[in-house]
């Protein structure tokens, strides 16, 4: 039987880097669903069609291949047989992902393929809903979070050594606009599932984070 590890949290608590860190430590296959909703995003606005368009929304959902692999351990992410997991690394992308999010036909689509995935192996799930409606018999249920300020600040850093030119008060208004968004629509919104366990890393360090993971996963593992 494999083992499944659902963490959610708001966009920049640290999410991907910490369960990409125990993912390797412990031999686990990382799951990165905000890309997928990413190269949907890239995917319905490049084709001009808006998240209003319910029934070309529809249409095209029935045509759109979104699929991952792996390579030396790096989750690649592939929209129609082109690989897109650089492309999908930008703030827009991000902003576009939250707001195709809220469709429910593009969310049932992706669900799936994330939950055939978890059946394959150990693995440790990122998102918005995994511990709610991906994976709700997951071993573990991490809701990692931390605050707005602390979250810009990282995120800042980020953007700022990938040479992008930003500002903070930017980073900010897009983290509280995402934060929004996710937490308030109709469709599997984000929150904490009742059986998480809560994580603020707000004055943790990656290391220190994903050491807390572990201990976590090592108590219920035994359990
Ligand atoms: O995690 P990441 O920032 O890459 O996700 C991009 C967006 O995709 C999120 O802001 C959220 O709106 C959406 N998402 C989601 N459900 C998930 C993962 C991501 O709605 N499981």
């Amino acid at each position: 039987m494999s083992y499944n590890v659902a963490i959610d949290g708001p966009a920049g608590a640290g999410k991907s880097t910490i369960a990409k860190l125990f993912a390797k430590e412990m031999g686990f296959i990382y799951v990165d669903t905000g890309a997928m909703y990413r190269a949907m995003g890239l995917y319905f606005h490049g084709k001009g069609i808006t998240p209003q368009d319910i029934d070309k929304i529809k249409e095209g959902c029935k045509t759109v291949d979104v699929s991952i692999s792996y390579e030396n351990g790096k989750q690649l992410v592939w929209l129609n047989g082109e690989d897109v997991s650089k492309k999908i690394r930008t703030e827009e992308i991000g902003g576009l992902a939250s707001s195709y999010a809220v469709v429910p036909q593009i969310r049932e689509k992706l669900v799936e393929l994330q939950q055939k995935l978890a059946t394959t192996a150990d693995i440790v799930m990122d998102g918005r809903d995994i511990g709610t409606v991906v994976l709700p018999n997951a071993d573990l249920k991490v809701y990692l979070t931390a605050s707005v300020k602390e979250r810009a600040k990282r995120r800042y850093k980020e953007l700022i050594d990938k040479g992008m030119q930003v500002t903070i008060e930017e980073i900010e208004e897009d983290i509280r606009g995402r934060d929004y968004r996710d937490m308030n629509r109709e469709v599997s919104p984000l929150k904490q599932a009742d059986d998480a366990v809560v994580l603020d890393t707000s004055f943790m360090n990656i290391e220190e984070a994903a050491k807390a993971l572990k201990e976590l996963f090592e108590q219920r593992k035994d359990a």
